[in-house]
């Protein structure tokens, strides 16, 4: 852990105001962890108000040679905002505004520390919509989305967060503030940086405005929920359902361990002997979802695995959302501790994927449940354990191992959506040669030569 000069701190409170600078012990402990629930202790937390004060506080921190980690609302999956080497947590909550929703132009332009369903709701009211959904959208931020390249479940109609970024405002490690992309529809004024900076997972500068783009709000969607008695035919079915030219804006899957477990969310809970659902949405205009909703039910009618409800009023379509948002949380009722992965892997290769999954579960003795947006091969897979127990925590790791080996196998990818933080570092080399990885790790230090912006996170442990 870097130790921190004293008169760093005094010098940070100087740029954002004592009330919003803390050491206080507990603060550093809200401030030490994320959803993989693996802390370390910062030595400082701040809270920086605009963007004039972000710069100052990284031309501080460059000069001291002080860690500086950016952080959202928290809830990533890897430990992105984990201060492994202490330094400086910087939540950028305080900036939160949504500065402009501009309706001529289907634009919005944003503060990274806004809530991705607070932003969800005020373009809602002008008619508009913005896609990328995260199952943790009433919490986590749109800086944090992007620094992830969040998805969810209409990302299989929609795509993810770096089709909706148009521009964006950085702070680098230096201090210098730099702008990204456009305000128009196309723009080729030099390299695309937006993607650079989208899914960097704070590790090259700090998002301080982002330019979204909108789309006006589809005027009907239809939700059905398709219960299976076999998990091989619901698997199968994914594919078998785009192949059928019918675009779904939803098409979730669940495995019989994951409906067990948010089953109570849902008045009338899928019947015994399911072994699979999966949920599909269609959105539009009202004939081509008629028209959609007809070519799914034809797909349907002769297969006798399946059960198709559809949703009649909005109570069945919040009831089926919450059973599905509350999936993350609700597992640690299985067992205490688990190791979250989002593989993703070609639709086509989801039943070999999930087969996989429940072999490698009774060879290693554990619980895996499946589940996630299975309309773009982004499977979550969670190994459930308890780490008191050594040989548990042992076979865990073996089987995330195990997992990562098989999706690159099958043409896949170790993480669809969730990023690399430090938890899946060490895999890197799995997905990425050598050469690949001396590509980013030049780009990181072309922005980042004294590694001082969230060190530690994606490249594998040998490091920067
Ligand atoms: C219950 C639950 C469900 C989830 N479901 C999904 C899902 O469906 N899809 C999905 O994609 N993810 C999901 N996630 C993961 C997580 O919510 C996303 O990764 C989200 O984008 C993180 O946003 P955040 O604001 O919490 O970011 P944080 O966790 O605070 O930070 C994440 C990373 O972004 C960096 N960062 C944050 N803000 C900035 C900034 N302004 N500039 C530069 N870097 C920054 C941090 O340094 C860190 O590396 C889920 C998590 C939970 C707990």
């Amino acid at each position: 852990m870097s130790a921190i000069p004293s008169h760093f701190i005094t010098e940070l409170a100087a740029i954002v105001g004592s009330s919003h600078c803390t050491t206080r012990r507990e603060d550093l402990h809200c401030y030490s962890y994320d959803g993989t629930a693996r802390p370390y202790l910062p030595a400082v937390v701040v809270f920086p108000e605009n963007t004039g004060e972000v710069s100052r506080i990284m031309k501080l921190a460059s000069t001291y040679g002080v860690p500086v980690i950016p952080r959202g609302a928290g809830t990533g999956m890897t430990g992105g905002v984990v201060p492994l080497q202490g330094g400086v947590v910087m939540p950028l909550t305080r900036m939160n505004r949504i500065i402009e929703i501009d309706t001529d132009n289907h634009i919005a332009v944003v503060e990274p520390g806004v809530v991705t369903g607070d932003l969800q709701n005020a373009v809602r009211h002008h008619g508009f919509f913005y896609p990328p959904d995260p199952a943790s959208l009433k919490y986590c931020t749109i800086g944090g989305n992007a620094a992830e390249c969040a998805g969810g479940p209409s990302a299989v109609k929609y795509g993810v967060t770096k089709d909706y970024i148009m521009g964006l405002e950085v702070v680098l490690p230096s201090g210098e503030i730099i702008t990204t992309g456009a305000r128009t529809e196309k723009s080729v004024t030099g390299y695309d940086l937006n993607r650079l900076f989208i899914g960097s997972e704070g590790t090259l500068g700090i998002i301080t405005r982002l330019i979204l783009r909108l789309l006006p709000l589809p005027p009907h969607k239809e939700t059905f929920l398709l219960t299976s008695t076999s998990l091989k035919r619901a698997t199968e079915m994914v594919s078998e359902i785009l192949s059928a030219s019918i675009k779904p804006c939803t098409l979730e899957y669940m495995d019989k361990t994951t409906i067990g477990v948010v089953s109570g969310y849902m008045e009338d809970p899928p019947p015994k002997g399911t072994e699979a659902l999966l949920i599909v949405e269609i959105d539009g205009e009202k004939s081509i979802v008629a028209e959609q909703v007809g070519r799914l039910r034809a797909l349907l009618q002769d297969q006798p695995e399946f059960t198709v409800r559809q949703a009649g009023n909005t109570r069945e379509i919040d009831e089926i959302w919450q059973a599905r948002r509350a999936i993350s949380p609700s597992v640690l009722k299985l067992r205490p501790n688990k190791i979250s992965e989002d593989v993703a892997v070609p639709r086509s290769r989801i039943p070999e994927l999930v087969a996989f999954t429940e072999t490698l579960a009774k060879e290693l003795d554990l619980i895996i449940l499946t589940f996630g947006h299975a309309g773009d091969g982004n499977i979550h897979v969670n190994i459930m354990l308890d780490r008191s127990i050594p040989e548990e925590a042992e076979h865990g790791i073996m089987a995330k191992d195990r997992l990562f080996r098989e999706a690159i196998r099958l043409g896949g990818t170790l993480s669809g959506e969730h990023g690399i933080g430090f938890s899946k570092a060490p895999y890197m080399g799995y997905e990425l040669n050598e050469a690949t990885l001396s590509v980013m790790k030049q780009i990181k230090s072309l922005f980042d030569p004294k590694n001082i912006l969230n060190p530690g996170k994606i490249f594998p442990p040998s490091g920067v």
